[in-house]
């Protein structure tokens, strides 16, 4: 974009990119998507299916079967007998071959997969190509390695799996959650029946045809699609042991509810509000770019995002307009475009919960700031947006919001920031800006959050844990963390 276009730039951009597209001539996608079930792509029950969209152009890309209660009886049987039968009776190692292989067929298979989430969940392809995919494998590779290892894990217990697992994820990163809950589960000896969000379940079904080619016992992974009933048909089966639950703090604590006065595990990664904060001595730039990536990194569709930004006061015009000019510089439009920066948001719900709390905000009386950049026809897009002014109070301030919209306050000293960013009902991650190591120590002891990232923002492995504090859900994923959820000690 050039000034000219846009004379709200502060800045230049001299360069203008030509459009560079992904290529989907190697995407084959059916047309209609069976229940994986026993090791089959089985019919279900009633004949039901649902259609899964491009959230950036509207355009169905297949329809997808609906389980109801019948089927996920079947799938969570045909877990119980292979968990009975084979996987808890074979010797580890054998099951770490397993889990290696899957990894290596969705690195094999890794361009298909960025694609297929790009065009099922509206992310850019340089996301889910460099991110999602390359996380996805390394989860299965890590875990793998810790099949034949619980032991050593956990020295002078007794290591035994649960039994069978039901896992329910949400639709912001596909791919990567099935990744985050099948490996861990697998690993510790256990079976799964797991269910995909209803408006991505491409990837998951992708992945359901790499296992089956991968000859992983027939019943050990059972994948189930479906909307907010076969889920909760998942959480009241009583033949499932554990339910591991990704998703909102709204629908999770349904979940604790129906399970309760049962002997089922749980373990609940619910949603996030993020304080990211930038002290007067960071390397300011740094901060901006982070900041940027904290909150636009897939539209905002992040459990973690750094949706609050707390800048200290002194340097707080200064940020402000630096992030102002880096919003104008976002490329919007075209997630298959390898140069797109904000993708679509993943569908018409979402974003007019989005508008909702835009709308909140502006009358709340917060002052908005929205690029100037134009927005596709079609499809379900959101400009990104901060909001200047805003107060401790406000529904902006308290309620995820999980879209592309930053809410800015600022604050004189650490006490007050520290106050300031644990007074909300979620604690999952945060992110500390500073020159000074002192003070990063003392905010990552004082932040009531699963994780603090310093320098840095939204960056994933999967040897470290993950999980939150308060309203953002309990237990730990990734990490050694990650396997006792699976295990009885
Ligand atoms: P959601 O509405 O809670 O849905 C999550 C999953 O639960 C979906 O598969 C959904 O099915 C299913 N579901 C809905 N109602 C259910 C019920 N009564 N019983 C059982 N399952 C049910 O969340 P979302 O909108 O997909 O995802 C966004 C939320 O996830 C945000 O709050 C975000 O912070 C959170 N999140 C947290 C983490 C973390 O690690 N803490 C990571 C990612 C996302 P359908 O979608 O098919 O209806
Ligand atoms: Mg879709």
């Amino acid at each position: 974009m050039t000034k000219k276009e846009n004379p709200k730039l502060q800045f230049n951009t001299s360069w203008e990119y030509a459009p560079a597209p992904e290529s989907t001539d190697h995407i084959r996608l059916k047309e209609k998507y069976d229940l994986f079930i026993d090791g089959k792509f089985v019919k279900p029950a009633k004949g039901k299916y649902f259609a899964t969209i491009n959230p950036a152009t509207e355009q169905v890309l297949a329809m997808v079967a609906e389980a109801d209660t019948s089927d996920v009886d079947k799938a969570v049987k045909a877990a119980r007998k292979a968990y009975e039968n084979v996987w808890k009776k074979m010797p580890p190692r054998e099951r770490g071959k397993y889990i290696y292989r899957i990894a290596r067929m969705i690195q094999e298979r890794a361009r298909e997969f960025a694609v297929i989430e790009t065009m099922d969940g509206g992310k850019p392809i340089r996301e889910s190509r460099d991110v999602d995919v390359p996380l996805a494998a390394n989860h299965f590779f890590y875990y793998a390695g810790w099949a034949d290892k619980l032991e050593y894990a956990f020295p002078n217990r007794n290591p035994q799996p649960i039994g069978v697992a039901g896992q329910i994820i949400p639709w912001n990163f596909p791919l990567l959650m099935a990744a985050w809950k099948i490996a861990p589960a697998l690993a510790a000896g256990n079976t799964v029946v797991l269910k995909p969000a209803e408006t991505t379940p491409l990837t998951a079904l992708k992945l359901a045809e790499i296992i089956q080619e991968s000859g992983l016992p027939d019943g050990v992974v059972n994948i189930i699609t479906g909307a907010g009933a076969t889920g909760a048909a998942i959480v009241n089966h009583p033949g499932v042991d554990k339910i591991a639950f990704t998703g909102s703090t709204a629908v999770g604590k349904i979940i604790i509810n129906a399970v309760a006065g049962t002997n089922k595990k749980t373990t609940m990664e619910l949603g996030g509000k993020a304080a990211n904060i930038i002290f007067e001595d960071a390397p300011i730039d740094q901060a901006v770019e982070g900041v940027i990536n904290g909150i636009f990194f897939n539209q905002g569709h992040v459990c973690c995002a750094g949706s609050r930004l707390f800048i200290q006061e002194n340097i707080a015009d200064k940020v402000i307009q630096k992030l102002k000019d880096r919003l104008e510089t976002l490329i919007i439009g075209d997630p298959l475009d390898k140069n797109t920066d904000i993708g679509a948001i993943n569908s018409k719900e979402q974003l007019a919960t989005i508008n909702k709390y835009i709308k909140i905000g502006i009358n709340e009386g917060a002052e908005i700031y929205q690029s100037s950049c134009n927005l596709p026809k079609k499809g379900f897009w959101c400009k990104p947006t901060l909001f200047i002014n805003v107060a401790q109070s406000s529904r902006i301030v308290q309620e995820e919001i999980f879209g592309p919209v930053l809410t800015i306050q600022t604050f004189r000293t650490i006490e007050e920031v520290i106050e300031k960013a644990n007074n909300i009902p979620y604690g999952l991650s945060a992110g500390v800006w500073t020159d000074k190591g002192s003070k990063i120590f003392n905010l990552t002891t004082k932040l009531r959050a699963g994780v603090v990232w310093a320098n840095t923002y939204n960056k994933f492995d999967p040897v470290s844990p993950f999980g939150g504090y308060k309203e953002s859900g309990y237990g730990r994923e990734g990490g050694i963390h990650g396997l006792m959820p699976y295990l009885n000690l």
